[in-house]
């Protein structure tokens, strides 16, 4: 059976709603990358169809429905992801879903389309799926994932009901490391820090040290921005983005300095710092720093992650990126 780390109290909302068969059949899951959402919807999916589920409204994670779903090895399960290259859900993959979704289920009781970062559905793609959004037959179940419901097209949004993941606490994600033994109590400490609520990304932190070591050489940029060129900036970040899952990376580094920037401008307090062995750096850049700029940067940031969505160049998005924050911070 599936592993669901962190999100008992979805799980519980989950069961409460099949015992009273509420379950609805367009639903969007809304929460940080990797905190959990598609292995609720496997569980979900499970419950579902479990053959023994009126047990305790649990699915058994034995029969061969349970099976079947959390091996994805069944015809009536459909996941859809963004495509590779672009990270973007394209009008082709959106299509063949809704051509899929006319027909009954095959084995299962009810047919499963997971939809996951559904933030990146282009406009076409979303209005494509709109139809079947609205009135699912009932033995459909469409669960769409996405990071948070601002994100979403307005009108997929209006159409589901939106189930929130929390972030999952630090202690629990440090637990977690320790007992499948992903790494040892300091690393634990760290990456259960700068994972900020993500087990997916703590996962990936432990099982890739290179992550981690991608990480350093954009927080030792980021820290000591102020003191470099815009020619030495683009030399030192050149080879750091070679697609667009890089970018992401970047992004997330990004967003959680700034975070800290603002922890620290705002309260003056170092304990809640994410990146604890930057600790010391950020402090003392922030104090440098005037909050307008950091607000500045989060702008900047936004607007960058929107052109993604029309296949710019990572590595220029990610130049443009390091450059925009060195000159915001010039101008202070
Ligand atoms: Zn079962």
């Amino acid at each position: 059976m599936i592993e669901v780390v962190g999100q008992n109290e979805v799980l519980e909302l989950f069961s409460k709603l099949a015992i009273k068969d509420k379950i609805p059949n367009s639903l969007l899951f809304t929460g940080l990358r990797g905190v959990g959402k598609f292995s609720s919807a496997i569980w979900l999916s499970c419950l579902v169809n479990c053959e023994n589920s009126d047990l305790n409204s649990r699915p058994c994670g034995r029969c061969p429905h349970c099976r079947k779903i959390s091996q994805l090895n069944s015809v009536d399960i459909h996941v859809v992801e963004p495509d590779q290259t672009t990270l973007n859900l394209k009008i082709d993959q959106i299509r063949e879903l809704v051509s899929e979704s006319t027909s009954a289920p095959y084995e299962l009781k009810k047919r499963i389309f997971i939809v996951k970062n559904a933030e990146r559905m282009t406009d076409e793609a979303g209005n494509s799926i709109l139809k079947i959004l609205e009135e699912p037959p009932k033995y459909l179940l469409f669960i769409l994932t996405a990071s948070d419901s601002s994100s979403v097209l307005p009108t997929i949004y209006s159409r589901c009901s939106e189930i929130k993941f929390r972030d999952i606490p630090k202690d629990i994600i440090f637990d977690w490391l320790l007992k499948n033994k992903m790494a040892e109590e300091d690393d634990a400490k760290l990456i259960s820090s700068i994972s900020f609520g993500s087990i997916g990304t703590a996962e990936e932190y432990a099982k890739d040290p290179k992550k981690l070591e991608k990480r350093i050489s954009f927080l030792d940029i980021l820290t000591n921005i102020e003191k470099y060129s815009s020619f030495e900036i683009s030399a030192k970040t050149s080879n750091l983005c070679t697609c667009i899952a890089d970018f992401f990376v970047i992004n997330t580094v990004i967003s959680l300095w700034l975070r800290d920037l603002m922890a620290v401008s705002a309260c003056r307090e170092f304990e809640d710092i994410v990146n604890i062995d930057f600790a010391d750096q950020i402090r003392k850049q922030a104090m440098s720093i005037p909050i307008t700029s950091l607000f500045a940067i989060s702008e900047l940031l936004k607007e960058t992650v929107k052109k993604t969505f029309f296949n710019v160049n990572p590595s220029f998005l990610s130049d443009n990126l390091f450059r925009g924050i060195s000159l915001i911070l010039s101008n202070n």
